[in-house]
């Protein structure tokens, strides 16, 4: 492929969710963990410099707390170039909340972020696609805190909703609209698998996620990609949980590097507020 055919594709996102290996969703009150147990720092440098071996810009999905709690990483990655999100402040599912902590979880992540780096955050993504079941309050507060996009919809079968559409639509509620930028799954006749991401992205073979890539490419669509700090930490702490649960929540030890690697050698990356911003909206 020529450069120039490159550019003309639609781009491949990079997403990061910035939280530690013990941000784990629905495990009940969180045990606290030694400051010196904390890696999500020593992974984001890993990130940053593998994004700047290959030119890459990247949207950060930050957690408030992490951000409060470790004020030097917002600015190390704004620093770069890249986008910073919003993925709420203490990584509570949105379905265990109401509205009014949701609110207040957002303008707290919002505050501290727009402090450390002067920008505010345009984009939102729910911690473990908890999009409230058949309820758009979260879409409106989004849309009343001025977010232009939303990453929380995942189509895949259990962590999400397998009846999505894959590419990205305009979410319409009476407050206005917010663009949905959902991750790249494939489909197949067993249902959608989970290549964009998480345990799936380390466990398929590149040759799928990259076929997979072009199939969006050939809709016109950008493939959203997420991967969190600790996946690139495979010897890294991990809490003790159900089997069950540790494997959806850490999947195997693989490191994640070597995939993410070739696919940043074949593809443009953009920022998802760039996608956002050039992508038609339907009204
Ligand atoms: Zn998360």
């Amino acid at each position: 492929m020529t450069p120039s055919d490159a550019t003309a594709l639609p781009p491949v996102a990079i997403t990061i969710d910035v939280e530690d290996w013990f941000h784990v969703c629905g495990i009940g009150v969180p045990q606290p963990v030694a400051r010196n147990m904390w890696r999500t720092k020593a992974n984001i440098i890993k990130i940053l410099a593998l994004l700047d071996s290959y030119q890459c810009k990247a949207t950060f999905f930050m957690l408030g707390s992490v951000a409060e709690s470790e004020p030097d990483i917002a600015p190390m990655i704004a620093a770069k170039g890249h986008e910073i999100a919003s993925h709420g402040y203490s990584h509570t599912l949105l379905t265990d909340m109401d509205q009014n902590a949701f609110r207040d979880e957002l303008m707290r992540t919002e505050q501290i972020l727009t402090k450390q780096i002067g920008v505010r955050p345009i984009g939102f993504r729910a911690p473990q696609w908890s999009v409230p079941y058949n309820s758009t309050w979260m879409d409106e507060i989004l849309i009343e805190c001025g977010y232009h996009y939303d990453s929380s919809r995942n189509p895949l079968p259990f962590v999400g909703d397998s009846s999505l559409p894959l590419h990205p639509y305009t979410i319409t509620t009476s407050r206005g609209t917010l663009l949905e930028l959902p991750p790249m799954v494939t489909p197949t006749i067993f249902g959608n698998l989970p290549t964009g991401g998480g345990w799936g992205f380390r466990f398929f073979p590149i040759k799928l996620i990259e076929a997979t890539v072009r199939k969006y490419h050939r809709a016109k669509a950008p493939a959203v990609l997420y991967i969190h700090p600790r996946e690139l930490d495979p010897d890294g702490p991990r809490l003790k949980l159900p089997p069950l649960k540790s494997f959806v929540s850490y999947g195997s030890r693989k490191d994640a590097v070597p995939q993410l690697s070739m696919l940043l050698e074949q593809f443009r990356c953009s920022t998802l507020s760039e996608i956002a911003a050039s992508w038609p909206r339907t009204y």
